[in-house]
């Protein structure tokens, strides 16, 4: 599976906006604070963006937050479009409920590359059974669990101590801290969804 092991912090350079890839970090040591310029550049970008670039950045914006390839995005842009109810709605929808969104979600890691990791190492269960494909789609009702053995991995609790300090686990997930497991209870909302971007802009540039 291809992926990106360049610098993160870049990525949220080049889009200008925090995309919240390094976990505790992005809070307390954001190198966006200190150099806000796009990478490779000394001063900010001069003149108007065309329409084109401006869906582009909204659309890599998503893509880098939940740190995909192009391909799976597009893959999930078609079955959104396809589907009955708004495409946009339905895109986002179908991000925070994947597997790895709903582990960091959880609190049980801090970026969505840690919690990718947990999920394809075979550390998270749903519904009792090892499932270790990342973008798989959590149902309503499903429970997820990290495996006991990960209850005193160092990486694990620091992602639960900053979980418990942020305190910022959305409604539409039940934490059990004793079983370190989370039930997804219901559809997640737009106002809950992860992904501050436009979304009707990424569906326009897929349209083209
Ligand atoms: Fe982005 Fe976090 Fe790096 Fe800041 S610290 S630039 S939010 S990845």
């Amino acid at each position: 599976m291809a992926r990106y092991t360049g610098a993160v912090c870049r990525l949220c350079r080049r889009e200008q906006t925090k995309l919240f890839l390094k976990g505790e970090k992005c809070y307390t040591k954001c190198i966006l604070d200190s150099r806000p310029t796009p990478p490779g550049m000394a001063k900010p970008q001069r003149g108007k963006p065309s329409e084109y670039q401006i869906r582009l950045r909204e659309k890599q914006k998503l893509k880098r937050m939940m740190m995909m390839t192009e391909t799976p995005l597009v893959k999930a842009m078609a079955d959104a479009s396809r589907s009955p109810g708004n495409s946009a709605a339905v895109l986002l929808r179908t991000l925070e409920t994947r597997l790895d969104n709903i582990v960091r979600r959880l609190g049980l890691a801090t970026s969505v590359n840690t919690a990718r990791q947990l999920v394809s190492h075979g550390h998270v269960r749903v519904n009792g059974k090892t499932v270790d494909i990342p973008s798989f789609s959590v149902p309503v009702g499903a429970e997820v669990a990290l495996d006991p053995k990960m209850k005193d991995n160092v990486g694990v609790k620091l992602a639960l101590e900053f979980a418990d300090k942020k305190t910022n686990r959305p409604a539409f997930l039940v934490f059990d801290a004793e079983k370190l497991s989370g039930k997804l209870v219901r559809e997640p909302g737009r106002e809950e969804s992860s992904f501050p971007v436009n979304d009707r802009l990424i569906v326009e540039y897929y349209s083209r």
